[in-house]
């Protein structure tokens, strides 16, 4: 489709020059998915720069029936955040400030555009902490973090973004716009219309801006590195960890020997902080307040691992320098998996105590379809949040591999469904599950979401195909 001109002028004259482009260089990084998995495209950006913007121009899309598509840092990995039929883009960038940050009431109010990591330094400087952290944080915004739910290494003990949200300001499709920026702790008034909005992937509103909680800021930390000798093992080590420092435990995170092989053989500046190989890895982090010290309880946790053999051997970080570089080893993996050739993947979960003999029974099915195939499972082992990923065999021809990404991925998600867990833990839906969802949602589930989007949306203008279709 393309943009009915009479429209464009309306919206065009509404933002005034600052608030929008038509210039193709301009607009093409907005259409790429940074993967490169999704392209999309549009002849309109728009970029309003306030509430009432926002409320008028989807008033007029309302009104002359001009799909729009909004979008944050364009990082999303499900391309939800992608015009793929001309719409409207709506970028939120330069709705960018933060409003309020409040460490009495510990927390914060900041505008859909902020970036995610201007907002954890600005919660460090008020001498608070907003706990949210993921790979992508030097880019991504609010409203995008909101609207997808994102998740990332935390969630452990902080919850996903669902769970930082106390209110919001979102605009319907038709203009109106709904003020929930409340900070309550406790509001038991009826329906939570605001968690209609997170994780809606910009489906029945844009979210323009959020009241965030936030957190007393960790003074004490300490970081371990384990290896271990199967995943069974790092679960039960999970368990004892949580117990021994007392639910101090704000990351637990898996990793595969294949996948620290890659990151040494392809990031500059890695090493392999033990001596001795083993199957698997975890990286543990802890955080308390001033006068709680932590890395005592942690070493001895971990020497009484060894000594039961749960572990194998372990390191713990002597300086922030080590911490960064264990942290490096975790960090790089997805960008370790590239020169490895092609690699499809699953973004899963599952309950955690199903998680090894998923590994097990799911590895196996794939290794039937692709002898050869090389999984490197990796992520939340703690939220039973597994990035399922798998790489092309050594060798092999990664086109002729990407091209099978449906087929496995079909055996990959109904494994999970025997297993009772989900085939988006953090990534969302976007265009890339959208038909898949409907074949492990209920019926009673599926038609539910189309009657909220049919009710709030009538016209579907927003976003529309992503997440559920009409
Ligand atoms: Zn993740």
């Amino acid at each position: 489709m393309s943009i009915d001109p009479a429209a464009a002028e309306r919206l065009k004259e509404l933002v005034g020059p600052k608030g929008f482009t038509e210039d193709p260089r301009q607009i093409a990084p907005h259409l790429l998915e940074w993967r490169g998995k999704y392209r999309g495209r549009s002849s309109l950006l728009l970029r309003p720069h306030s509430t009432a913007e926002v409320s008028r121009i989807l008033a007029i899309c309302d009104e002359t029936r001009t799909p729009v598509v909004p979008q944050g840092g364009n990082t999303g990995l499900v391309g939800g955040q992608i015009p793929f039929d001309g719409e409207v883009l709506l970028s939120m960038s330069r709705m960018n400030r933060i409003r309020d940050i409040n460490s009495d009431g510990m927390s914060a109010v900041a505008e859909a555009g902020v970036i995610l990591a201007q907002l954890q330094d600005a919660a460090d400087r008020a001498d608070c902490y907003f706990p949210l952290s993921l790979a992508s944080e030097g880019t991504c915004t609010i409203g995008g973090t909101v609207s997808t739910n994102a998740g990332g290494i935390n969630v452990l003990r902080y919850g996903n973004m669902r769970e930082l949200v106390l209110g919001l300001e979102v605009v319907l499709p038709d203009g109106r716009v709904l003020d929930l920026l409340h900070a309550l702790r406790k509001d038991n008034t009826g329906y939570d219309i605001k968690q209609l909005f997170i994780g809606a992937e910009g489906t029945l509103g844009v979210v323009t801006a959020v009241v965030l909680k936030l957190f007393s800021k960790p003074v004490e930390r300490v970081t371990a590195f384990v290896a271990l000798p199967d995943v069974r093992s790092a679960i039960a080590l999970l368990h004892r960890m949580q117990h021994a420092i007392g639910g101090l435990v704000s990351a637990f995170e898996l990793m595969p020997r294949i996948g620290l092989d890659m990151v040494l053989a392809h990031i500059p500046q890695t090493s392999d902080p033990l001596q001795t190989r083993a199957p698997w890895y975890v990286i543990a982090e802890a955080t308390a307040g001033a006068n709680s010290p932590l890395q005592e309880p942690m070493e001895q946790c971990l020497a009484v691992a060894i000594e039961d053999g749960v572990a194998t051997d372990a390191v713990v970080a002597a300086s922030e320098t080590q911490r960064e570089a264990l942290w490096r080893l975790r960090e790089s993996l997805s960008e370790a998996q590239k020169p490895e050739g092609g690699s499809i993947k699953h973004d899963i979960s599952l309950p955690i105590a199903a998680i090894p003999d998923f590994l097990l029974r799911g590895g196996a099915a794939v290794e039937k379809l692709v002898p050869g195939v090389r999984a490197v499972p990796f992520g939340h082992l703690g939220d039973g949040n597994v990035h399922f990923n798998f790489s092309v065999p050594q060798g092999g021809d990664s086109a002729a591999f990407l091209a099978r990404w449906e087929e496995i991925s079909r055996v990959v998600h109904d494994t999970v469904q025997d297993f009772g867990g989900s085939i988006s833990a953090e990534h969302g839906v976007g265009v890339m599950k959208r038909d898949e969802i409907l074949r492990y949602k209920g019926t009673g589930e599926v038609e539910a979401m189309r009657v909220l989007k049919r009710a709030l949306d009538p016209h579907n203008i927003l976003n529309p195909g992503k997440v559920i279709e009409l």
